[in-house]
């Protein structure tokens, strides 16, 4: 395919979205009441003051905590109406913004009925925008964490409707972490069909090697501190394991310390497979669209932008990269 003149054109593939829900609830009842919605730019302000990464992960979610009536807003989300609303707005964001494949991530236990839902919300983007396509991932989850347990439940059930994966966050998150059980909980997974990722490399090098040794794993979110042992970039290219990077996350959060200093170009010269994604985008205050522009001002080609975009249709769990499917 003939890479487009205008990087408006390119499609874009975004696999590493956070779901943002108190985010996305907040912003649908302001707009509702008429009022201006969180200030999601002053916080990002703010956190530039913390020491960057776990200090600025662990503030940001905190404020995202101690945020105005949020158990009020939480208790809006059990209405189906109201979760899909929210949801269909923020698919339509990034569709707007040039998507043609999202994979959104969600925390905790997933709500009976869930992948119904969530398709209903996709095929409401897709009336605009017909090749338009989404998928469904539960995160955060680890052996020990406080509702792991239920949400992985939850995700192996919502297999057979079609949820796309899983997503690990070890604990500890910067330094060596006991995979042991992760490793039977994925394989569980793998084996109903979900796909395998986990965030891991973002602040520091530990967990890279142990995620990518995960049973079947495609991709591992953020993955920045590969580009420090040229042994991981080796397992990497091996394993051919996708790196989602998320530009602006990993200068907010101080994985990096400026766009300039990020390891993006090296590790795609390496040869990695690379794709770009948006994290956190209604909080970071970016979008897909605007990821991929920013990749550009670092001197990043079309042509690799577009590579970007299949690598992550390569690695995504949906049917978009299973071409015999009839979806
Ligand atoms: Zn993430």
């Amino acid at each position: 395919m003939e890479p487009p003149a205008n990087i408006d054109d390119i499609p874009k593939v975004d696999l590493h979205m956070h779901a943002e829900t108190l985010a996305r609830l907040d912003r649908l009842v302001s707009s509702r009441n008429g009022v201006p919605p969180h200030d999601w730019a002053k916080d990002v302000t703010a956190l530039a003051y913390l020491p960057p990464g776990m200090p600025r992960l662990e503030h940001g979610l905190s404020a995202r905590q101690r945020s105005s009536d949020n158990d009020q807003l939480l208790a809006l989300n059990d209405d189906d109406a109201i979760f899909v609303q929210w949801l269909t707005d923020a698919l339509f964001e990034s569709a707007n913004d040039g998507a043609i494949l999202v994979e959104m991530r969600f925390g905790g236990k997933l709500r009976q009925g869930f992948m119904s839902l969530f398709r209903e919300a996709e095929s409401k983007v897709r009336e605009t925008y017909p090749s338009f396509h989404a998928e469904a991932l539960v995160t955060g989850v680890w052996p020990g964490r406080g509702g792991a347990s239920a949400a992985f439940a939850s995700a192996l059930q919502a297999a057979e409707d079609g949820l796309g994966g899983i997503d690990f966050i070890p604990i500890p998150y910067d330094r060596e972490a006991d995979w042991s059980e992760a490793y039977i909980w994925a394989q569980q997974a793998a084996d109903t069909g979900l796909g395998i990722t986990a965030h891991a490399g973002e602040f520091s090098i530990a967990n890279i090697e142990a995620a990518l040794m995960l049973p079947t794993v495609k991709r591992i979110g953020h993955g920045t501190y590969a580009v420090a042992d040229p042994r991981l970039i080796d397992i990497l290219l091996e394993k051919d394991t996708t790196l989602e990077f998320c530009l602006t996350s990993n200068v907010v959060l101080g994985a990096v310390p400026s766009l300039h200093d990020h390891p993006i170009r090296k590790l795609i010269e390496c040869g990695v497979s690379v794709t770009l994604a948006s994290d956190d985008p209604l909080r970071l205050c970016t979008s897909i669209g605007r990821e991929y522009e920013i990749a550009a001002r670092l001197g990043i080609g079309t042509e690799q932008l577009m590579e970007m975009s299949s690598n992550g249709i390569q690695a995504s769990f949906g049917s978009l990269n299973r071409p015999q499917s009839s979806a």
